[in-house]
């Protein structure tokens, strides 16, 4: 018997071969398959020698599991989980068990993509939709998006919405309110100053008399708890021409006059309340809505209604051709990645309560604020805001010390601002008990006040004024009534749930976008309270878990990038190519080139880096790629020198959106910096590059990571990601600060990028576990099978598809793109057809058209089978089959399965069919679909329809009847 001891046993327990999903042996044989001794073979002959890290990284090895949750758990217990009053647009709430269980702890919805490809995409497309519906209910507005990253980059957009939009007044003023939130202000002053947009703050009703502005933005309620009378400060606005966007929270607004009712032109908030925990500052979901005149400078993604080619009404993406990024430096708006998931959640908890549980729980939290009010009344405690719906604001003077210590003794976060005044803001989790806890600390004794007695004298809603008052006038749609018992809202959910297709149902070879495990282990730590139901402003000392988990967060981070700076702020990949091309141009005014605003950028480029730079004020400059794909350094050159004196960078993904290594990458980075510039390196292709090559290393100054691509956070079916941006020393300095609760290490006075400041926070432990169960050598290894996946993939398809672009050595990176355009000149058959026909073999279609026209890029992952991996081109081969065919002219040119797909189940069981294929053929072209089968719920859907007959909330019940 051969000898074994207990670590041989231990080992077996590591997650690095359930993330990677090839087996060591297998991993050897495809090498082998590829030409090559083995994997690390192939890697040496496909990474440029001159980028290849020299050291490994210093991370500790890969733990078990059991251990990274014990380790999490430890850090969680140094948070402090207190009740929290803080307020200013974040409260605390109650995620129903069933929304917490069945959505946000569920693979199905949490791992979906966005839903650019709608027949497969129908559930999660309905809960979009109702999102919007319940946000222009509740605005009284006529359009809304399907969500937004925070809502202080939600007020920047309303900003540049209404400068765009606001013909009759061309000042270049913009009025803030000051009683709007601190963080709000903070990022409408960055990303005005770029823009040469003048802030001005103060109180609105004066500005509004003294300055011409093309907007103003107001809080409603105030950061401090106070109603402005909103219809008279809009009427005044009006006559001024200056457009309004009103920031409001949504729990008010159940009982308050809508600001669409009142006449504004754009209203904007978050959602968080609405079901979603606090989350150290997210994710959650912002929303943001307007006029319908003013729907095609909307930023965001707004679900609209078509329908499929039978004529069935079927969901999709609207006017997603003119999504803002798309429109490259044109665009007005650089948001991509935005909260999807959360936005679904907060849809989700409308449902659940209804229009009456919403509007009682929105009552109740009035009323508490009342009797509250009032028992500090007694107590001598009077509000400096006479209005208000759930927040007081109390001038203590001196007390605020002893105050603020009883309450901490207590368990208890009150907002501290200056002047000795102290806020308090109830939420749906208050309850008697906690008010009665606070007039204590207020008092410091024991006090007289009832509760019951107060609500027994207090008359209708003392806080509103009789003019703000609403009406029940919303959620009237069915889908806000229908499922109010859990059996019903979980058989709803998992019917959206069971149209669309997710990784836990198969492979979605996406290219750029990196849809790889994201582990149960991982995802764990995002409900448990002590991540999710932490304050972002909370005070440091109860947030010791948070602060020692994002430290070592940031220096797994730097060690994965070769950067010596981290910035966790960025809520998604544009964010941070914006937090980053901020760094750059702070950096080179502080060297008094304040002339260098020039941008260079591949034509190759993703359309957030060109939507990115002109935000960022920069001028962009478009460097040509030569007939390879690489980045043409004759034209690279020439333009570095002809704006030597203005270059500020150059934007460039690596290795690159062709999915190639580009052996040029360290002499372009030489060229740039020898013209003065700093180079920005796009890191969303990093999962070919960690532990293999580092940016930070190979003379890139900043990037982005995308941690909902290489650092496994799920894409939540189009949100939440994170985008922090990894710098030089030399750019350290200028990485983005929040003004409530300022970043260390950084001037308290530098840019903010969003509302937060960690971003959203409580998404983070999904790296930190993903790092901690890897380990260094594990990244590498992810890394590494990562390119064997692709180029596996790129060596089975081409003989059958030509491979587009490939490196020097003949292989891909960690994509390949799929050329189908000889074959649509050859057969007529198009990229979509195949993209579609894929659906009925189960699959999500491959990134269609970027970054080439006519083609179809693939990026598996390390985390896909061999046997996945097969099943995929074994699809592909059979599709390339049928096109022969059609070519052939054995299948007809117009109607074929191609032409047809997808093709639903009524279809296939239709008494009447009458195509020239079979129906076998249409539903079980190969043998595997036995088992696999994934009936798409609608037919091909119609986009010209859908963006000619513009409809963006929910239709009327008869209407889904027709369809189904
Ligand atoms: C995904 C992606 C982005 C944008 O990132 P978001 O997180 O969606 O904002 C930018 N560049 C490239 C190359 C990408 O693939």
């Amino acid at each position: 018997m051969s000898r074994f001891s207990l670590a041989d046993l231990e080992h077996r327990d590591q997650f690095i071969q359930r993330h990677i999903g090839p087996t060591v042996k297998q991993q050897e044989e495809m090498a082998r398959a590829l030409g090559y001794a083995g994997l690390d073979a192939l890697i040496d002959d496909t990474v440029p020698s001159a980028i290849r890290r020299s050291q490994p990284m210093d991370l500790p090895g890969a733990s078990t599991e059991t251990e990274v949750i014990a380790r999490l758990k430890a850090l969680a217990a140094q948070n402090v989980v207190n009740k929290s009053y803080i307020g200013s647009g974040y409260y605390d709430t109650i995620t129903p068990p069933v929304i917490q269980r069945n959505v946000l702890e569920n693979p199905g919805w949490y791992t979906a993509y966005t839903p650019y490809q709608p027949e497969i995409s129908q559930g999660r497309l309905e809960a979009l939709l109702t999102f919007q519906q319940m946000i222009m209910d509740l605005t009284g507005m006529e359009l809304a998006n399907a969500s937004m990253l925070d809502e202080g980059s939600a007020a920047a957009e309303a900003m540049t919405l209404l400068q765009r939009v606001n013909k009759k007044n061309r000042s270049a003023v913009f009025i803030v309110a000051a009683d709007c939130h601190p963080q709000t202000i903070a990022v409408v002053k960055t990303r005005a100053l770029p823009l040469d947009i003048e802030v001005r703050v103060g109180d609105p009703a004066l500005l509004l008399g003294e300055t011409e502005a093309f907007g103003v933005l107001l809080q409603y309620p105030g950061t401090h708890g106070h109603l402005c009378d909103l219809g008279a400060l809009v009427e005044q606005a009006r006559a001024a021409n200056t457009l309004v966007a009103v920031a409001a929270d949504l729990m008010a607004l159940l009982m308050l006059q809508s600001p669409g009712s009142l006449g504004a032109d754009v209203a904007l908030g978050n959602t968080q309340r609405f079901g979603v925990p606090m989350g150290f500052g997210g994710p959650h979901a912002a929303y943001f809505a307007t006029r319908d005149a003013y729907k095609r400078s909307t930023p965001g993604r707004i679900i609209g209604v078509s329908v499929d080619r039978r004529g069935n009404q079927a969901l999709r993406m609207a006017m997603q051709t003119r999504e803002q990024h798309i429109r490259r430096e044109k665009a007005t708006s650089n948001i991509c990645t935005a909260q999807a998931l959360l936005a679904i959640m907060a849809a989700f908890y409308a449902m659940y309560h209804g229009p009456e549980g919403l509007r009682r729980i929105a009552r109740r939290i009035h009323r508490l604020t009342s009797i509250f009010a009032a028992g500090m009344g007694e107590l001598s405690f009077t509000p400096e805001n006479a209005t208000y719906f759930d927040t007081l604001t109390f001038d203590v003077g001196e007390a605020q010390d002893e105050i603020v210590t009883r309450a901490l003794a207590a368990g208890i976060n009150l907002r501290v601002l200056d002047g000795g005044r102290l806020g308090v803001s109830l939420d749906e989790t208050t309850t008697r008990e906690d008010v009665k806890t606070l007039w204590r600390v207020f008092a410091g004794s024991e006090v007289g006040a009832n509760v019951a007695a107060l609500d027994e004298a207090i008359d209708g809603h003392p806080g509103i004024p009789e003019s703000l008052l609403r009406e029940m006038d919303y959620l009237t749609h069915p889908l806000f009534h229908d499922y109010r018992s859990e059996t019903e809202m979980l058989r709803y959910m998992r019917y959206l749930e069971d149209k669309d297709i997710a990784l836990n149902r198969a492979m979605i070879p996406l290219g750029s976008c990196t849809m790889k495990l994201n582990a149960t282990t991982e995802m764990l730590p995002v409900t448990w309270p002590e991540f999710a139901g932490i304050h972002p402003f909370a005070p440091v000392e109860q947030t010791a878990g948070y602060s020692a988990m994002l430290a070592e967060l940031e220096h797994m981070l730097q060690e994965s990038t070769g950067y010596d700076a981290i910035s966790l702020q960025p809520n998604a990949g544009s964010q941070g190519e914006y937090a980053g091309l901020l760094a750059i141009l702070r950096y080179h005014q502080s060297r008094g080139d304040d002339q260098r605003t020039i941008c260079l950028i591949p034509s190759s480029a993703h359309g957030t880096n060109p939507a990115s730079a002109a935000l960022a004020g920069m001028q962009v400059v478009i460097v040509e790629c030569d007939e390879k794909g690489n980045v043409d350094l004759g034209d690279l050159r020439l333009k570095a020198e002809r704006h030597s004196e203005e270059l500020a960078c150059i934007m460039v993904t690596y290795p690159s959106t062709h999915g190639v290594f580009e052996e040029g990458i360290v002499e372009l980075c030489e060229i740039v910096h020898g013209h003065g510039g700093q180079v920005y390196v796009d890191g969303a292709n990093l999962n070919a590059l960690v532990g293999v090559a580092a940016p930070g290393k190979f003379g890139a100054d900043v990037s982005h990571l995308n941690l909902h691509k290489t650092f496994c956070i799920p894409h939540g079916g189009g949100g939440p990601g994170m985008g922090p941006i990894g710098v030089g020393a030399h750019l350290a300095p200028f990485l983005p600060t929040n003004p409530v609760l300022p970043v260390p290490g950084v001037a308290a006075d530098n840019d903010v990028v969003s509302a937060a400041p960690y971003g959203s926070a409580s998404i983070l432990p999904i790296s930190w576990a993903y790092i901690a169960l890897m380990g260094g050598e594990g990244l590498a290894q992810a890394t590494k099978v990562a390119i064997l996946n692709a180029n596996y993939i790129a060596h089975r398809l081409k003989d059958h598809y030509p491979i587009l672009y490939t490196g020097t050595t003949g292989n891909v990176a960690h994509e390949c793109i799929v050329d189908i355009r000889p074959l649509k000149d050859a057969s007529g058959v198009t990229e979509e057809d195949i993209a579609k026909r894929l659906i009925d073999y189960g699959f999500h279609a491959p990134t269609m058209s970027f970054p080439v026209a006519g083609t179809l890029m693939v990026e598996p992952t390390e985390s896909e089978s061999l046997f996945e991996l097969d099943r995929f081109c074994d699809a592909l081969i059979a599709i390339r089959r049928e096109i022969d065919a059609v070519q052939a002219g054995e299948l007809d040119a117009q109607d074929n399965p191609l032409a047809n797909a997808p093709h639903t189940l009524a279809d296939v069981a239709a008494d009447d069919w009458e195509h020239a294929y079979s129906r076998e053929q249409a539903a079980y072209p190969v043998e595997s679909l036995r088992r696999y089968k994934y009936w798409a719920p609608v037919n091909r859907v119609d986009n010209v329809y859908g963006d000619r007959n513009l409809y963006c909330a929910c239709p009327a019940v008869d209407s889904y009847r027709e369809a189904e």
